[in-house]
């Protein structure tokens, strides 16, 4: 068996290891579930203990308490509505081409989400839309060190886990802006195909997790927000039952953040004045400043954007993981231990036929019931949850 880097459970598969490693012999490997891992080819490794102690689940990286919160939209309407909230990582992200530097964030490349290295406003798009799956970035971090080692200017957009990877890499280096996404997890790309293989897609030519701030997933020709069942890929996710083991014991899931921004949805700012839902039907972001880089370049951006300075415990009421990691729920404990023993979808269903019942009937209320007994019975489904 090959030596353990860190235990399994707390390896978010951010791949620092495999890029510090002189002799390249890590190479992430899928687990049944197929969430990636670090193998070393213990042949070839000549135990440096570089990749144990650049791995931030031994060497933590410091984390911040926020220096401010805001609610914020692209004035850039287009901008704003082809985002996955308020585009505000959009914005940031145009901000350094327009100064000559370079973006990586997470797209559809080889028929899977992962990171890629952007230079001009060309292929910005790409990095558009959150993707609700694991992206791979071990391959980046290496042309990332050559661009800050080159002089230039350089924004890493992902999940925290990601941020700190890329933080014990390359330090505090000066011309490094670490932006992150709340985040409540990441189910693997091989749960995706296997979804996705089901619907006859194997090829991937574009994929849509939201459409703005509606969760309607979408595949080349297949739209399952069209459709009258549940999308099981994503009803899983959005209910916390595929993610990888160390999301549910995720060391950035709280008040303090890691990197210099913070960025997500703000969920219920409507009701808080002065927003209305009118105002926030075409997305809204929520920027926490981390560290005063982040502020530098929220002022430097704030021409671009429509900000209101909020307090920060709005922010954590809408969003569980600004508190906590995810809970690992009996329906997450049964999904694993019956996939990939049976296809996705069939490990959906037996694990989890409660909530997909539940989406089944959201869906079919909002296609067939008046307007009036959506609203009550959302509103019911509410109180009986307690949100
Ligand atoms: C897996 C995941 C879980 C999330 N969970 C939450 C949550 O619990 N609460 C919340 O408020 N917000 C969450 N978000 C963030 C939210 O979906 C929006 O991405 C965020 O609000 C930024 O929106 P935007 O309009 O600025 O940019 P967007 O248009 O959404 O652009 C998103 C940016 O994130 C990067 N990105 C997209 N997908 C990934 C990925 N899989 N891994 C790494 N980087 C990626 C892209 O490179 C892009 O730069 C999550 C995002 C992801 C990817
Ligand atoms: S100990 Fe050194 S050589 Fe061995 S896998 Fe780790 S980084 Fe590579
Ligand atoms: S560096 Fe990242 S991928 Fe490697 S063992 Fe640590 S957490 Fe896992
Ligand atoms: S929940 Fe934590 S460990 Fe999982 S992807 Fe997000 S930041 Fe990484």
């Amino acid at each position: 068996m090959s030596k353990e880097i860190c235990p399994a459970h707390n390896c978010t598969g951010c791949g620092a290891c495999v890029a510090v490693c002189p002799k390249r012999c890590i190479s992430l490997q899928p687990n049944p579930q197929g969430h990636l891992l670090p193998q070393i080819d213990e042949n070839v490794c000549v135990n440096c203990n570089l990749c144990y102690r650049t791995c931030p689940a031994n060497t933590p990286v410091p984390l911040h308490e926020s220096q401010a919160c805001y609610a914020a939209w692209a004035k850039d309407e287009k901008d704003r509505i082809t985002s996955s909230s308020g585009g505000a990582s959009s914005v940031f992200a145009m901000h350094f081409i327009e100064q000559g530097g370079v973006v990586y964030g997470a797209a559809l490349e080889n028929n899977k989400i992962q990171h890629i290295r952007v230079s001009s406003k060309q292929e910005l798009p790409r990095l558009k839309g959150s993707k609700y799956v694991y992206s791979y970035a071990a391959d980046v971090y290496s042309l990332l060190k050559q661009d800050l080692v080159a002089g230039k200017q350089v924004l890493f957009i992902g999940t925290p886990c990601q941020n700190a990877a890329v933080y014990n890499l390359m330090g505090g280096h000066s011309n490094l802006t670490l932006v992150n996404l709340i985040c409540h997890g990441v189910p693997a790309m091989q749960m995706l195909t296997d979804y996705l293989k089901a619907k006859n897609i194997t090829k991937i030519r574009q994929i849509q997790f939201r459409n703005n701030n509606k969760f309607e997933f979408a595949c080349n020709d297949y739209n399952a927000y069209e459709c009258l069942f549940p999308n099981a890929y994503m009803t899983l996710f959005l209910n916390g039952v595929t993610y990888r083991e160390s999301c549910y014991r995720c060391a950035y899931a709280q008040a303090k953040r890691v990197g210099d921004i913070t960025i997500g949805d703000f969920w219920e700012l409507e009701k808080q004045t002065p927003f209305t839902e009118k105002d926030l039907t075409k997305g809204c972001s929520c920027i926490l400043v981390n560290t005063e880089k982040g502020n530098s370049l929220l002022n430097l951006c704030a021409d671009k954007l429509n900000l209101f300075k909020r307090e920060y415990v709005e922010a954590i009421r809408g969003n569980g993981q600004l508190r906590a990691p995810y809970p690992y729920t009996p329906c997450a404990k049964r999904f694993n231990a019956l996939y990939p023993r049976y296809t996705f979808r069939r490990a959906a269903l037996y694990s989890s036929a409660p909530v997909l019942t539940i989406e089944w009937i959201k869906l079919l209320l909002k296609k067939y019931a008046p307007q009036q007994i959506q609203q009550f019975c959302f509103k019911l489904y509410r109180r009986f949850r307690g949100i």
